[in-house]
This record gives C-alpha cells, sequence and structure tokens, in this order.
C-alpha cells in the first residue's frame, strides 16, 4: 500500500515518476471561461486526442482527391478501413481478431447480438441484468422480450442490491442464475455498472450462466479500456461496447461487437444481415443468398463510417503504444488517491461533510470511475465545483460521478479536485 499525502508537492512528484505523463500532452484539454478545467468526465466523452484531427484529415484528402476510387485507392482503402482497428481493438478487450469487428453503434449491435443470442423458446425465455442498468440496455432488453411476444415483467430479471446497500452482491447474480436454471436464455449485464461504478467478474457470471445453458454477454461501454478484459479466456458469447467513453473516438463514435469464436463458423444462428457482414469474395457480385463472413464481421450491417473510424483509429493507436497492463497500473495509483484524498476530506471535516463513495472500495471490483453519494449536499455541492473549473456528472438523484483518466490525468488534477471539493463544502 502506497502511503499517500494530501499536498500539491506529493501530487507533482508522482506526475514526475509517472511513465504516462508524457501523453497528457497529447490530448486537447478544454479550457472554459479561461479555466483549464479538472476534466473527470471520460467515463462520459473522452478527450480529443490532438492526432485525431490528422487521421481524420487524411480521408478528407483522399475523399478529395479520389473520390469513389477511394474505395480501392486511398493509402488505407475505405473498402477494408474496419480491419485496420481489428486487432488493436481486440487487444483492448482480450479477444481474438477474428473476434471482433468495429461497426455501427453500441445499441445498434447489442440488439444484433441479441436477434442472434436471444431465442427465447416457450420454456427458456427468460433474461437476466443488473437492476438500474443504463437505460439504453433497459430499453433494449424490454424490446427484445416484447419482438418476441413476451411481457418483459416476466421475462426480465433484476438483480438489484440489497435492501439498504448501493452495490450489487456477485453472488445474488449466482443465484438468480441458478434459480432461473433452464427457463433462462441469456444473461446481459454491464461489465462495469455506470452508476456505481462496480466492476463485475464476468468470468464467474459466465460460467454460471452456461452450467444453465443461457447464453451470456454484456455491454462494456465502461469497461472497455477501463478495465483489464479476457473475452476469449472468459468464453463470453458476445460482447459490444461504445468507443467514445474511455476509448475517446468521437461523440458518438463507432463502437465494437465481439462474438466469441466458438460461433465463429455457426451459419445456424439467426442473425439480420447486411451487406457487409456477406462474404467478401462474392459481396460485389450482388446474388441473393447471405453467406456470413465467419466471425465477428459477419454481424456488419454496412459499410464503414470512415470519418468516425479514422477518429477511433487515432485513439487506438495511442491505445495501442501504452498498452493496457500500464494503463491499468496507472489508473489504480489515480483512483485510489482520490479516494484517499476524499476519505481524507471527510474524516477532517466530520458532520460537517456528509457525503459517501458508494464505489466499491476494492480496486479488483472498481474502473477509474469513484460515484459520491452527495446525501444532503448534492446538487449546489455539484454546482460549486463546477464553477471553479471541475468537469464531473451529475445523475440523478443525488450521486456524482468522477473519473480520473490515466491517459490525460494527473495526480496533480486529482489533488486540484479535491482542493475544489473542500472549498465548495466550506462554502
Ligand atoms: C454510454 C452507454 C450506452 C450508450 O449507447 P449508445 O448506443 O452509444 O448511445 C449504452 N449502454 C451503456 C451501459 C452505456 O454506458
Amino acid at each position: 500500500m502506497v502511503a499517500y499525502k494530501n499536498s500539491l508537492e506529493f501530487a507533482k512528484e508522482k506526475d514526475k515518476k509517472d511513465p504516462l505523463n508524457p501523453y497528457r500532452s497529447k490530448f486537447h484539454i478544454p479550457v472554459i471561461n479561461g479555466i483549464e478545467t479538472i476534466y473527470f468526465t471520460g467515463n462520459s466523452l473522452g478527450l480529443q486526442p490532438k492526432s485525431t484531427k490528422e487521421y481524420i484529415d487524411k480521408e478528407l484528402e483522399a475523399w478529395k482527391n479520389w473520390g469513389v476510387e477511394g474505395h480501392f485507392e486511398a493509402e488505407k482503402p475505405w473498402f477494408s478501413y474496419h480491419e485496420f482497428l481489428t486487432e488493436k481493438a481486440a487487444k483492448i478487450v482480450g479477444a481474438q481478431p477474428l473476434e471482433v469487428v468495429i461497426t455501427h453503434s453500441l445499441t445498434t449491435n447489442l440488439h444484433l447480438l441479441m436477434a442472434s443470442f436471444y431465442q427465447p423458446t416457450e420454456t427458456r425465455y427468460k433474461i437476466i441484468c443488473e437492476k438500474k442498468a443504463f437505460p439504453s440496455d433497459q430499453y433494449a432488453l424490454e424490446s427484445q422480450a416484447k419482438f418476441h411476444g413476451r411481457k418483459p415483467e416476466e421475462a426480465i430479471i433484476e438483480v438489484g442490491p440489497r435492501e439498504g446497500e448501493h452495490l450489487i452482491h456477485e453472488e445474488d447474480i449466482i443465484a438468480a442464475i441458478n434459480e432461473a436454471g433452464e427457463s433462462l436464455a441469456m444473461v446481459m449485464i454491464g461489465g462495469v455498472n455506470y452508476y456505481t461504478g462496480q466492476l463485475f467478474d464476468m468470468e464467474k457470471i459466465t460460467k454460471a450462466g452456461h452450467n444453465v445453458g443461457a447464453f451470456v454477454g454484456f455491454d462494456l461501454a465502461h469497461a472497455a479500456g477501463n478495465v483489464k478484459l479476457e473475452l476469449h479466456k472468459w468464453g463470453v458469447d458476445f460482447a459490444a461496447w461504445c468507443s467514445y467513453k474511455y476509448l475517446n473516438s468521437s461523440p458518438g463514435g463507432v463502437s465494437g461487437l465481439f462474438v466469441h469464436e466458438k460461433h465463429a463458423h455457426n451459419k445456424e444462428l439467426p442473425r439480420f444481415a447486411g451487406w457487409w457482414g456477406h462474404d467478401k469474395e462474392t459481396r460485389f457480385l450482388m446474388e441473393p443468398g447471405f453467406q456470413p463472413i465467419p466471425g465477428a464481421e459477419g454481424w456488419q450491417l454496412s459499410n464503414a463510417p470512415v470519418l468516425g473510424m479514422a477518429a477511433h483509429l487515432a485513439s487506438l493507436d495511442i491505445f495501442d503504444e501504452v498498452g493496457m497492463d500500464a494503463l491499468i497500473e496507472k489508473r489504480k495509483d489515480l483512483t485510489n488517491y482520490l479516494e484517499f484524498l476524499i476519505n481524507d476530506i471527510s474524516d477532517r471535516l466530520g458532520d460537517a461533510c456528509t457525503f459517501e463513495i458508494i464505489t466499491p472500495k476494492n480496486e479488483t471490483q472498481r474502473g477509474a470511475q469513484l460515484s459520491i453519494l452527495a446525501h444532503g449536499m448534492g446538487k449546489p455541492l455539484f454546482d460549486a465545483i463546477t464553477k471553479m473549473g471541475v468537469i464531473a456528472d451529475w445523475r440523478e438523484p443525488n450521486v456524482i460521478r468522477i473519473a480520473p483518466v490515466p491517459l490525460y490525468n494527473s495526480f496533480e488534477d486529482v489533488y486540484r479536485f479535491s482542493e475544489c471539493l473542500e472549498k465548495a463544502i466550506n462554502q
């Protein structure tokens, strides 16, 4: 355990020793009202790498110079542009290249994957998800149930925290899976909960789901680029994630889709098909009869939105250079320091400070994010730190989410945030 100190000198010393510190200068840090922000919302929209513009400009230039010929003549031909991203994205989620494709947007991909992996029958039709899942996931699951003629309240089992608690006991998820048993068709859970920042043991959940014969998938919006993922090794059936949170790849940017190798050649899986998922050799013969490309690419519907892909590639190149292991090591240190400073404030101010961190204390059960339940202080506290230049995230009814991101946030950011927080509480 590192001995942390609540001082600017200490924070600066940490930055000096941090091998990833130089990466901060590769990002645009927003300056709002003349103040360089303390940007702690990389869990919502990651910052822009300075290289993004070059990557996009290159494709604009190719489009200008080649028109349609750019599909084959551009330096990175658009026809297969997504392929330049696959290997790098696969490393981030612990997958084989065959198992990953960058395509569409996140909720779209969840639906496409559920078209394949939610196949309810008369007796096996239930879905297990976490309570307070991200709204889009809730709507996606409800509509999937209805699409198959099921009432959502009959089909969907939500596992929530126990009475008076904020986090979900993993054993409760496992118990729910076992209890549903042969009636369970699919488990679909957020790998890291967007609200509490709780990271689930995906390997354990996958095993439990498979034991009762269900498919298991994860929404990795808050996990990709944030925590260690081993999707292939864990045997996860399917997953999807967005690229605009920890992966810094432009607002509403393209999404990642994972289908495990064991399903790569299964042509019997039902799916919604489009021409970009069709066998590359015969795609342009434009003949009837869909022949899926083996692996994740077979789930593509449309040709690649190259400008969004270029933004994603710019970011993936940075991730590839740094590697997830180094990122995760710094992430733990940064968030532990943040936790230390918040607890220090809370200890010193005693009754004047009524907030509590609801994210797990154990660093193996969380990513970068800490969620602070603000109790009595709430919105005014949030508004006060915002005025001081902190970009954090407010979630009704009473939670402030903050995520220091190892690629561009510094220990000094964390220290300055704690200064703002203390000042705001004392106001
Ligand atoms: C951010 C997020 C989404 C957003 O979905 P889009 O389709 O990209 O708009 C969905 N689910 C979770 C869990 C998220 O965190």
